[in-house]
C-alpha cells in the first residue's frame, strides 16, 4: 500500500515537512503537481483512501497500491469522495479542473 498523500495537493503527513520543502522548490518544474496553494500539516488521521470505479484489488499475495484506490487529505476527501462513481484518471482530472 502506497503511504498516505493527497493526490490533488500533495499534502504528506507531518513527519514528511523535508518532502513539502522540496515539492516547493520543484514546483517551477512540476506545476501539475504542485500546483495551488501549499499544502497545511497533516498527521496520518488525516488521509482516507477513495475507492474509484476502476479499483483493481491486488491479487492475493501480492504486494503493492491497488489501481483506483486513491489517498486524499482531510481538505479534499469530501470533494474525492463524491466523485467516486467516476474511475480515479476522470475524478482526478475534475479535481485539478476545479481547484
Ligand atoms: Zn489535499
Amino acid at each position: 500500500m502506497m503511504p498516505p498523500h493527497c493526490n490533488l495537493c500533495g499534502a504528506r503527513p507531518f513527519p514528511a515537512e523535508p518532502l513539502k520543502t522540496l515539492a516547493s522548490r520543484i514546483r517551477v518544474f512540476l506545476p501539475f503537481v504542485t500546483s495551488g496553494p501549499p499544502p497545511t500539516p497533516k498527521t496520518y488521521q488525516d488521509f482516507s483512501l477513495v475507492q474509484f470505479t476502476d479499483y483493481k484489488p491486488l491479487p492475493e499475495g501480492m504486494t503493492g497500491h491497488p489501481d483506483g484506490y486513491l489517498w486524499f487529505c482531510s481538505d479534499h476527501i469530501e470533494q474525492a469522495t463524491g466523485l467516486s462513481h467516476c474511475s480515479s484518471t476522470e475524478a482526478l482530472r475534475i479535481l485539478r479542473r476545479d481547484r
